[in-house]
């Protein structure tokens, strides 16, 4: 399948679409997932046309994680959360429903479940709060 310019995630990096923005650099940008599967979901994404992991370029690869790294310990701080979970999907068959490679970060807490993947929208003032909480975290 050929890269979609645009799928959802490119609109965001465009401009094109709204979101709530939590860090941006020269090669990616995180914002908050509408549809949440915990409170303080994140999702990363490259400033590269790439579908899955396999498509990115390795210096995006790379750049990609590195956000990961400076951002899941700020949304841990942020929600007090013991766990984190990092999450790519990689295909339909995977799991994946946007076609622009992101890495999910998601707050983990025990006897506490996800909730459903990509199902219910949030509140947008929510959102905006954890935004917030969560740029206020990052070091
Ligand atoms: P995937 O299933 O591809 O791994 O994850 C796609 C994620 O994107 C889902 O968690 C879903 O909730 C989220 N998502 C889908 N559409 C939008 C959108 O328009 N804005 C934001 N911020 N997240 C979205």
């Amino acid at each position: 399948m050929a890269y979609d310019n645009n799928n959802i995630f490119a609109k965001i990096l465009r401009g094109e679409a709204p979101s709530f923005k939590v860090y941006e650099d020269d090669k990616t940008y995180a914002f908050m997932d509408v549809m949440p599967q915990a409170d303080g979901h994140v999702l990363v994404i490259p400033k590269f046309p790439a579908e899955d992991l396999f498509d990115l370029d390795p210096e995006y690869a790379a750049a990609v994680a590195l956000t990961v790294q400076k951002l899941a310990p700020a949304v841990k701080r942020a929600f007090k959360a013991p766990g984190i979970m990092i999450a790519q999907l990689n295909g339909a068959e995977a799991g994946q429903t946007v076609f622009h490679l992101h890495s999910h970060i998601i707050p983990r807490f025990s006897g506490l479940e996800m909730k459903l993947h990509a199902r219910q929208l949030a509140d947008f003032e929510m959102l905006k709060k954890h935004a917030a909480a969560i740029i206020a975290e990052i070091k």
